[in-house]
């Protein structure tokens, strides 16, 4: 899959001033030039890797122990329309690590998240998703800043 230069990267690290480019950010760990070095990047760009549909550096970086029956066809099967990622909490003990956060995505009319905290172990200097515990989205007060970093207000957002 080809993705234009200029666009910025998914992985939710943007803000207004301080853009991130694809090419800069996570575009070097989709296409093994880089191995993202916690396991929060690696999270973020799995993240990017799932809204730009690519889906092999999805399997490569899912430890193989955990793979079960995934392969790019089951990924590329399910394609909400995503919105934004929000990385919750994240903490690193030696080789383990953990990221918690919501992956909002619009089905239809409805907006949902898949709010997990995720697994992570890093063998041979590499960081790999081995498996996540699902709980329920939190979403958004009605005045809080909405979810898709638009900067307005949810209500007046994504909730209309
Ligand atoms: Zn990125
Ligand atoms: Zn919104």
């Amino acid at each position: 899959m080809t993705t234009e230069t200029e666009t910025l990267c998914p992985c939710g690290q943007n803000d207004r001033e301080h853009p991130h480019l694809y090419t800069d950010c996570c575009a070097p760990y989709h296409q093994n030039i880089k191995t993202a070095g916690t396991p929060e990047k690696l999270m973020r760009s799995r993240y990017a890797a799932f809204v730009l549909g690519e889906y092999d550096y999805l399997i490569q970086t899912h430890h193989r122990d955990y793979l079960g029956d995934l392969t790019v066809e089951v990924l590329a099967e399910h394609t909400p329309q995503w919105l934004s990622l929000q990385v919750l909490s994240t903490q690193t003990k030696g080789d383990m690590g953990e990221v918690c956060f919501q992956a909002w995505y619009r089905d239809g009319n409805n907006i949902d998240a898949i709010h997990e905290c995720s697994q992570f172990v890093q063998e041979a200097n590499r960081w790999f998703y081995t498996q996540g515990t699902q709980k329920p989205a939190i979403y958004p007060k009605r005045n809080d800043t909405c979810l898709c970093n638009s900067g307005r207000k949810y209500k007046q957002c994504c909730l209309k």
